[in-house]
């Protein structure tokens, strides 16, 4: 069946390249997760719609993912298909306006403006996503988020390309419309202002200082693990119910940052989902506050 499939792909869309039993692990930040029975990396928007015609004409299981750096993928994996938006990376810059592809890094976009003399871009210098990633999550770091940057995006909906205006995108913390509608990013165009590379550089090697100093960079993690709470921080919750550094298999939470998850070498995502619910059932029961989780869980569970 796979086998099938496999070969029907190769022959139907172009600009793509196929991968089956491919370990989600190599491709989350977590390091975590089973295998994708089909692992699809296409080149051009052209070859992801194709992509994507083919899965729901049959009936073969999808979903996308940027860097992975926002996921805790299955220890069982996943029957169908994982699109990754890697090979979809091109940048380019008009005046102060950026324009990215979904698959490039933020790094990457946030350098490039620094260099161009293009400032409000800094603060991304450190999330390792995707641009695509990046517009879902409405990721934002030290005062920045997409949501002050982003002026449109275009999106896939079904086999329709959209230009989304920012208002469209209803961004709030961690959350943008297309964690209900489905939209798919190809490319986001960023409205920046003139700024001095200097400075800009100086902003982000000062950002990534701090990061390298309060977060836990040697370890597999997706972040901070919980959504901020309205009342406080998670990270500080969870150190005042007194679980920093406590562990459930490979998993633990972070001795340097008790907002992080990280993985000590060998968890499992059953580790982590054993953890957490430690975490929350802890928290409530000495704060009254309950966590939920930024990260989001994919794959079969
Ligand atoms: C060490 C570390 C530090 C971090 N620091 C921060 C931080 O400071 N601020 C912050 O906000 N986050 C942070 N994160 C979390 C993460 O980097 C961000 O949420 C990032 O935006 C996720 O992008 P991604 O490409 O990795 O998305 P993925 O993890 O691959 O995917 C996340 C979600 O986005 C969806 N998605 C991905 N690409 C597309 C697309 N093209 N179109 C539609 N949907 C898509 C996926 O389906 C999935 O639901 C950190 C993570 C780590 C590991």
């Amino acid at each position: 069946m796979k086998q099938s499939i496999l070969k029907q792909l190769t022959g139907s869309v172009e600009r793509c390249t196929f991968r089956a039993d491919e370990p989600m692990s190599a491709h989350t930040t977590f390091r975590i997760g089973g295998s994708a029975a089909l692992f699809c990396l296409p080149e051009t928007p052209d070859a992801l719609i194709a992509l994507l015609r083919f899965c729901r004409g049959e009936g073969v299981r999808f979903m996308i993912i940027g860097k992975g750096s926002n996921l805790l993928f299955s220890d069982k994996g996943f029957d169908g298909a994982v699109i990754s938006t890697a090979a979809m990376d091109r940048i380019t810059l008009d005046g102060t306006r950026v324009c990215a592809d979904c698959g490039a890094a933020l790094s990457r976009v946030s350098a490039m403006a620094a260099e161009a003399d293009l400032a409000g871009l800094e603060f991304a210098h450190g999330i390792p996503g995707s641009v695509g990633g990046a517009v879902f999550m409405n990721a934002g770091a030290y005062g920045g988020e997409m949501a002050h940057v982003v002026e449109s995006a275009r999106v896939l909906f079904g086999d329709r390309i959209e230009d989304v205006p920012a208002q469209e995108l209803r961004f709030s913390y961690r959350y943008s419309a297309l964690q209900e509608s489905g939209g798919i990013v190809l490319s986001a165009d960023f409205r920046l202002v003139p700024g001095k590379k200097e400075e800009s550089l100086l902003l982000i090697r000062d950002m990534d200082a701090r990061r390298r100093e309060k977060q836990p960079l040697d370890r597999g993690s997706a972040g901070s693990f919980f959504r901020r709470p309205k009342d406080g921080f998670a990270g500080a919750l969870i150190e005042e119910a007194g679980l920093k550094g406590v562990s459930v298999g490979g998993a633990q939470v972070s001795p340097k940052h008790a907002g992080f998850i990280v993985n000590n070498g060998n968890a499992t995502c059953e580790d982590v989902l054993k953890l957490r619910d430690l975490v929350v059932r802890t928290v409530r029961e000495k704060s009254g506050i309950e966590l939920e989780m930024e990260v989001r869980l994919a794959g079969d569970l």
